[in-house]
C-alpha cells in the first residue's frame, strides 16, 4: 500500500527522551484508522492531514541523529503499517546508516537501535507489514486501551507488547519487558514551537502519560491563567 519514497507525516522530534532508551530520533506518522478510544494523538488519525515526506530526508534527519550520537529511532503513529512500503524502505535505509556510522556508537556503547509502535497486534500483522518490519530491533504491538492503565515502561496500557526482535533489540529491550516506570524515566516530554500569527503557542506532548496527567496538566495551567484549547486528545 502507498508508495515507498514518501512517507506520510505528522512530525519528527529529536531529541527524543520518553519513547524508548535514552536519546532518539521520534517519527509520528499520520494516518490511523484503529481509533482507540483515550487516544492522545487523535490529530495523527486523518490520512489526508500530515506531510508527505520524502524518505531520503527522514534519513537525513536519522543520520543528523547518528551524528549526534542518538541511541536510536522510534516510529510511532498514527499507524506506521498502514503505509508498508514507505515505512519499509525508511527502516532498512535508517538501518544501512547506522550499520555505516557503526563508529558512532549510541553513549551507552550499543548501536543505535530502531523502535517501532504499532497498534496491530502481532498474529493482524500481513506478510508485507511484516517485511516493513524486518530491520526493527523491537517492536510494540496492540491498540491502546484505557480501562487496562499500566506502569510497565514505554507502553500506554497493559496489553501491549513490547517485542525484542534482533540481537541487539534483546539486550537492549530485554531487560525492560516487564519493568515498571522508575522515578527518573522520562514520562512526558512538552515542547513548545513558535508563537502562531494567531497569537498562541502550539505544544507538543512526546510520550505516554499516566491516566489523568493530561487533565492534571491542563487544570494546572489553567490555575495558572494558561489555557489549552483544541488538545488531540479530545474529539
Ligand atoms: S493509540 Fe495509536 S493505534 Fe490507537 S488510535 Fe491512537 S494512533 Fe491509532
Amino acid at each position: 500500500m502507498g508508495n515507498a519514497e514518501q512517507l506520510n507525516v505528522s512530525g519528527t522530534h529529536l531529541p527524543l527522551v520518553t519513547l524508548g532508551p535514552g536519546m532518539r530520533l521520534g517519527v509520528w506518522t499520520q494516518g490511523c484508522e484503529l481509533a482507540c478510544p483515550g487516544c492522545m494523538s487523535r490529530h495523527t488519525w486523518d490520512r489526508a492531514g500530515g506531510v508527505r515526506t520524502p524518505v531520503v530526508d527522514l534519513l537525513a534527519r536519522w543520520q543528523e541523529a547518528l551524528d549526534r550520537g542518538a541511541s536510536g529511532l522510534t516510529v510511532s503513529g498514527g499507524e506506521p503499517c498502514d503505509q508498508p512500503a514507505a515505512l519499509g524502505a525508511f527502516l532498512r535505509g535508517a538501518d544501512e546508516l547506522r550499520s555505516a556510522t557503526g563508529v558512532r556508537a549510541a553513549p551507552d556503547g550499543g548501536a543505535p537501535d530502531l523502535l517501532v509502535y504499532t497498534g496491530y497486534e502481532d498474529d493482524e500483522l500481513t506478510a508485507e507489514q511484516r517485511a516493513a518490519l524486518a530491520t526493527a530491533d523491537a517492536v510494540v504491538t496492540g491498540r491502546f486501551k484505557v480501562a487496562e492503565p499500566t506502569d510497565l515502561v514505554w507502553r500506554g496500557s497493559a496489553n501491549q507488547r513490547l517485542c525484542p526482535r534482533t540481537e541487539l533489540g534483546r539486550l537492549r529491550y530485554g531487560p525492560h519487558l516487564t519493568r515498571v516506570r522508575r522515578p527518573h524515566d522520562a514520562g512526558l516530554q512538552v515542547v513548545v514551537d513558535r508563537r502562531a500569527e494567531d497569537g498562541t503557542w502550539p505544544m507538543r506532548w512526546y510520550g505516554i502519560p499516566r491516566r489523568g496527567d493530561l487533565t492534571a496538566w491542563e487544570r494546572e495551567g489553567a490555575r495558572r491563567g494558561l489555557s489549552v484549547s483544541a488538545p488531540s486528545w479530545r474529539a
